[in-house]
C-alpha cells in the first residue's frame, strides 16, 4: 500500500506545486484542493499539457516487455477502485489515479471472440498473447478449432504461439505470474494449445474418445512451456497424483500418477539451468535470484486466496512480480514477463464487489512495484484487461460517498435505496421480500467482505460484459497503443517494439 500511496502523493504533490494558490485546509484538517477555484482546474490541465508537449516519442528497442492483465478489469472497475483506494486513505477518492492510469498512452481494445459476442478469458488470452482471435473456451488454437475438438488440437496445424514463444526465440528470458492456477485459461494461453480451457489436468479430460495433452503437462513438457524461466501462481494440485499429499497435506488431482513438479526440476537440470521449486511466501522472498535461473512457485492447491483473505504464507501479487523481475533481469537480451491479477474476475462473478476492487488495488500496486525495478527507457509496460463485467456505477451521490455503500440521499421510484455499484446479472439478485417490492438494502451489511452486490437478473455466476477494455502503455513505442483496435493487435505492436516475432519489427 505504501507504494500506491507514493503514486497518490506524487500526483498530489505535483498538483500542490502547480496550484498552491488554490489549496486550503478543510475542517477535518485533511489537505484538499479548492475545486471551486477555477485556477485549480486550469493549472492542473495546463500541467498535463506541458508534460505531454515535453515528452518525445520513445522509438528505442524495447529490451524488456511486461504485459499486465487485470482479468475482468472493466473501465467501471478502474473508476470504482480509485475511489475505494482514495477513501481508504482519507481522500474523497474520485480525483486520484491508479498507478498505470498515469501512463502517457491509452487505447481501447475490442474483445469479442470469433464465435461469441462477449469474450471469455481463453479466447481473449489467445488474442492478446498470440495475435490471433479464437473461439470461446479454447487457448492457443485458431478459430478453425471449436471448443472440445480434441482432434483439432492434436492435428497441430491450428496451433498458434505468440509473445512467450517469440521472446524465447529472440533469446529473452520469459516468465508469468498469476493469482489463479498457473494452468487457468489466462496464463495457459501464453504457452498451451487446448481445445478446452477446462483440460487443466489429465483428470479433466473426457473419459471416452481421443486423449489430448492436458495443460499442466504442456507447461512442463511443451515446446514453449518447458522453456519458461519463471512460473509463479496457484494450482499445485494439477501437478501431482490424487493418491499423494503435498507438504501442506492437500491431495493432488492427477490420475496418471505423474509428479510434474519433479519432472519440471529434472527437465530444467537437463537443460543446464539451476531450478528452484517454492511453495510459500517465505521460500519465495528468501530465494537468492543470483543463484537460480528458473523458478516454479506453486503457492496454493487451487487459485491463490483473495488478498483480503490471504494468510501469512501467501505472497502478494507485488511480491511475486518483483521476484520474477529480479530473476529475469539477469538475462542479457532482456525479458518478457506476463502478470495476471486473476481474482478481480472471480470476485465479479460472485458479485463480491469489495473483493473485486481490492484485487484491482493489489494489481495497481504490482504495476507500481514493477516500475521501480526496471529502466523505463528500455522497458515497454502495457496494462490491459481481457473483458469487461456487468458492474455499473450509478449516480448521483455526493462526492466522497462510500463507493461500496448506498447511493447518497437517492432512492428508486419505489422509495427504496440502491447501491452505487450493482450488476446487470449475478448471484447478488435479491428476491423481493415484501411482495412486489425490491429487497430493502437499507438493513444489509454492506461492509462484509462477502456481501453480494445487487443484480437485476438471477444467475449463479455473473457474466462478462462485451464493451471494450482500456489499454495503458509506457516505454518504447508506447504510442502505438493509442486508438481503438481489435485486441489481437496488442502482441503485434509489442513484438514490433521488442524486435521479435514473425511480423514487422522496429529493427527490420
Ligand atoms: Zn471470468
Amino acid at each position: 500500500m505504501a507504494q500506491f500511496l507514493t503514486v497518490c502523493f506524487l500526483y498530489v504533490l505535483t498538483l500542490l506545486y502547480v496550484s498552491s494558490r488554490s489549496i486550503h485546509k478543510s475542517n477535518s484538517e485533511t489537505p484538499t484542493f479548492d475545486e471551486k477555484n477555477r485556477d485549480h482546474w486550469n493549472l492542473q490541465a495546463q500541467w498535463i499539457l506541458r508534460t505531454k508537449l515535453a515528452s518525445p516519442l520513445n522509438t528505442k528497442v524495447a529490451k524488456n516487455v511486461i504485459l499486465f492483465l487485470g482479468d475482468g478489469m472493466s473501465i467501471t472497475t478502474l473508476a470504482a477502485t480509485r475511489v475505494y483506494l482514495g477513501q481508504k486513505y482519507g481522500h474523497l477518492g474520485e480525483e486520484l489515479k491508479l498507478s498505470f492510469e498515469a501512463f502517457p498512452y491509452t487505447g481501447l481494445a475490442k474483445t469479442y471472440c470469433v464465435d461469441h459476442n462477449v469474450a471469455d478469458s481463453a479466447c481473449s488470452g489467445t488474442a492478446y498473447l498470440t495475435g490471433v482471435k479464437a473461439n470461446s473456451g479454447t487457448v492457443g488454437l485458431s478459430a478453425a478449432v471449436k471448443r472440445g475438438d480434441c482432434k483439432g488440437q492434436r492435428d497441430g496445424i491450428h496451433s498458434v504461439t505468440g509473445l512467450m514463444d517469440w521472446a524465447q526465440k529472440a533469446g529473452k528470458g520469459t516468465g508469468f505470474v498469476t493469482t489463479t492456477r498457473v494452468t487457468h485459461a489466462t496464463p495457459a494461453a501464453s504457452y498451451a494449445h487446448s481445445a478446452d480451457r477446462r483440460w487443466e489436468a489429465d483428470s479433466d479430460l473426457p473419459k471416452k474418445g481421443l486423449r489430448c495433452e492436458d495443460i499442466a503437462t504442456q507447461l512442463v513438457k511443451g515446446q514453449v512451456g518447458s522453456k519458461i524461466d519463471v512460473i509463479l501462481g496457484g494450482g499445485r494440485r494439477n501437478f501431482f497424483s490424487k493418491n499423494q499429499k503435498d507438504i501442506e497435506g492437500y491431495n493432488g488431482y492427477r490420475s496418471d500418477g505423474v509428479d510434474l513438479i519433479r519432472e519440471w526440476k529434472l527437465k530444467k537440470e537437463a537443460l543446464g539451468v539451476s531450478p528452484k521449486y517454492v511453495y510459500h511466501k517465505a521460500g519465495l522472498l528468501s530465494l537468492d535470484e543470483n543463484h537460480y535461473n528458473s523458478v516454479l512457485g506453486l503457492f496454493s492447491p487451487d487459485h491463490m486466496p483473495y488478498h483480503l483473505e490471504a494468510g501469512d504464507d501467501d505472497p502478494t501479487l507485488s511480491e511475486m512480480t518483483q521476484k520474477a523481475i529480479q530473476i529475469l533481469k539477469k538475462k542479457k537480451n532482456g525479458f518478457f514477463l506476463f502478470v495476471e491479477g486473476g481474482r478481480i474476475d472471480t470476485a465479479h462473478h460472485e458479485t463480491k464487489t469489495r473483493k473485486a476492487l481490492d484485487e484491482t488495488a493489489e494489481f495497481a500496486k504490482a504495476v507500481e512495484a514493477a516500475l521501480r525495478l526496471v529502466d523505463l527507457q528500455e522497458t515497454l509496460v502495457v496494462v490491459t484487461s481481457d473483458h469487461s463485467h456487468t458492474m455499473t456505477y450509478n449516480g448521483y451521490s455526493k462526492r466522497g460517498t462510500d463507493i461500496l455503500g448506498l447511493a447518497n440521499k437517492m432512492n428508486g421510484s419505489d422509495n427504496m435505496p440502491y447501491t452505487i455499484l450493482s450488476y446487470a446479472n449475478g448471484p447478488g439478485y435479491k428476491p423481493d421480500d415484501q411482495h412486489q417490492k425490491r429487497h430493502n438494502l437499507a438493513f444489509d451489511n454492506l461492509s462484509h467482505i462477502n456481501y453480494t452486490y445487487p443484480a437485476l437478473v438471477p444467475i449463479a455466476r455473473e457474466t462478462h460484459g462485451g464493451e471494450d477494455v482500456a489499454v495503458f502503455a509506457r516505454g518504447p513505442w508506447a504510442h502505438l497503443f493509442t486508438g481503438n483496435y481489435e485486441q489481437n493487435f496488442l502482441p503485434h505492436a509489442i513484438a514490433y517494439a521488442a524486435c521479435m516475432g514473425p511480423g514487422l519489427t522496429s529493427c527490420k
